[in-house]
């Protein structure tokens, strides 16, 4: 047994020390503090387990409604796209409703929101779908009338040309009755041109703004396309009495891949404005090669950027004007004169030279002139044979076989216009007013080539072509597609049928006998060639 010893000092007298020493059993003692150790053990452990309880009780109060909430806000704006029943937790906490309750009052905004978006998005989309319908109407309104106008167009400015060429014929006529009608044909044939122009430039805005317009680049020959541009320029300034003068600088190139129809339209846009604006002093125009790039060898393409500029000593435009001058419509410098113009020829030339990858600047001083320019780059093209232009001497007739030509026009007016011009020249014309009567025509006779209208009654030109295409005799037969209705659809679909050319009307003479000429490998006799013979 253990035994524990305990001494106690007794002060009483403090010279006699006294020990007391009682002896105890350890036992008690021992198991009094194993008991004490194991008591306050599990204490802890209560105390440990208690909080861990507590704590998942508190937890489990305040974490799982802000889940609830977490998993009610995420994609709500989704799940209220799709009509989702979404319901709120039922909270507890007092804060925690309060939070519940702004989220629910936050996605039935955000529900009211998406309902209001939707129905304004359901209301643009109609909107639209009418406006596409309108505009539909407006461009089948536009081409049917731009045909309509056309067509007794071609007859005036055709016939008018025809009379003015062939005038030196009318031996009954002295020379002074022969000049006075070669003027009042000048201004027939001005008027009609002009007439033309308005009709191509409401025409071309309505398909600029409805981006519908597309670039036709080609090679062509551009000092000769300047050179046709000066001349053009210099008849009108002549007329005002202003010296108009032409100016380059750097190298320019010889051809250019790009749309010449639309280059050479913004020019003469600008420079018939510099015309027109201007009383007294000099009318520039100016090219300048802007790049330093050049490559070498033949047949190469590189780009050559170039600016032109328009420079007049005119009017001026007042500053506040300038940007108005560019949007359709607008005038600020009002002219009496009976081709004062429409006010669409700045917004086009802006949108064409967009188009070309450019932009079109004005800089402008009232009373002191104008200067509009822009910069575009081309692919030039680099060929060693030079690309003639089409010859501008008048053609009386062609050496070799008599050929035929099938014409097959509804309109008995461009009929005879397209017999007169070419029946003169020593064609045989067999004529077919539908294209039914076409087919069977080109059947029985095999004409050389056909020159078509497109929208006729009976049998349109495009299935008389597709018709004729499918025959073994007619797969390589020249087809010129002829037609009032300039749109490119149009052009595209009648290349899509097999025609091999298209030809707008009014016809330019030069270039139908120049387009006959290609596909029929004709050698012309021009009349200073018969001159030159007698
Ligand atoms: P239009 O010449 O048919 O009126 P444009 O669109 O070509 O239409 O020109 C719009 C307007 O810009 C003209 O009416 C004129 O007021 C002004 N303008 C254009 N070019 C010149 C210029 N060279 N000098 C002065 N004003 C000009």
């Amino acid at each position: 047994m253990e035994r524990i010893f305990l001494r106690k000092n007794l002060p009483i007298n403090e010279e006699i020390p006294l020990n007391l020493l009682i002896e105890a059993p350890a036992n008690l003692y021992i198991d009094y503090l194993q008991s004490l150790y194991i008591r306050s053990l599990m204490l802890l452990l209560i105390i440990v387990l208690g909080s861990i309880l507590i704590a998942k009780f508190i937890s489990r109060l305040l974490v799982k409604p802000i889940l609830n909430l977490a998993t009610f806000t995420t994609n709500l704006p989704d799940k209220l796209l799709r009509y989702e029943k979404i319901d709120l937790p039922k909270v507890s906490v007092k804060e925690m409703n309060i939070l519940a309750k702004n989220f629910e009052v936050m996605s039935e905004t955000i529900e009211r929101n998406i309902q209001q978006i939707q129905q304004n998005n359901q209301e643009l989309t109609q909107a639209k779908e009418i406006a596409e319908t309108a505009n539909r109407a407006k461009e089948r309104f536009l081409a049917n009338i731009s045909h309509e106008l056309k067509t007794p167009l071609n007859s005036i400015i055709g016939y008018n040309n025809l009379i003015k060429n062939n005038l030196i014929r009318f031996n009954s006529l002295n020379s002074s009755c022969q000049s006075g009608l070669t003027e009042w044909l000048e201004i027939v044939n001005q008027n009609g041109n002009y007439l033309l122009s308005l009709i191509d430039e409401i025409l071309d805005i309505a398909k600029t703004n409805a981006q519908k317009t597309q670039l036709s680049p080609a090679v062509f020959h551009f000092s000769y396309f300047i050179k046709n541009i000066i001349k053009t320029t210099s008849i009108k300034a002549e007329e005002k009495n202003i010296t108009f003068r032409y100016e380059t600088s750097g190298d320019l190139p010889t051809s250019i891949y790009a749309d010449e129809k639309r280059l050479k339209q913004i020019l003469l846009n600008l420079l018939n404005n510099a015309v027109k604006f201007t009383n007294q002093g000099i009318i520039k125009l100016k090219v300048e090669r802007i790049d330093s790039l050049s490559s070498s060898g033949s047949n190469t393409l590189s780009q050559v950027s170039l600016r032109f500029s328009v420079i007049d000593t005119g009017i001026g435009i007042d500053s506040r004007n300038i940007s108005k001058i560019f949007q359709p419509f607008e005038q600020v410098n009002k002219l009496e004169s009976d081709n004062a113009g429409t006010g669409l020829g700045l917004a086009i030339c802006k949108q064409l030279v967009e188009l070309m990858g450019g932009k079109l600047d004005v800089q402008s001083e009232l009373g002191q002139g104008s200067t509009f320019w822009f910069e575009v780059a081309f692919p030039e093209i680099k060929i060693t044979s030079e690309i003639e232009p089409t010859s501008v001497r008048e053609i009386i007739g062609y050496s070799g076989k008599r050929l035929t030509l099938l014409v097959v026009e509804d309109k008995q007016s461009s009929l005879s216009l397209l017999m007169d011009l070419l029946e003169p020249l020593g064609f045989n014309i067999m004529t077919a007013e539908n294209g039914q009567q076409g087919l069977q025509l080109a059947c029985q006779n095999k004409p050389d080539l056909i020159l078509t209208d497109l929208f006729m009654p009976v049998k349109t030109g495009f299935t008389l072509v597709t018709e004729l295409r499918q025959e073994i005799d007619f797969k390589q037969l020249p087809i010129i597609a002829i037609s009032a209705s300039n749109f490119e659809e149009i052009q595209k679909q009648s290349y899509a049928a097999g025609c091999n050319a298209f030809l707008a009307k009014p016809i330019d003479a030069e270039k139908l006998l120049s387009l006959i000429g290609k596909y029929l490998d004709v050698e012309w006799i021009y009349r200073c060639n018969e001159e030159e013979r007698r």
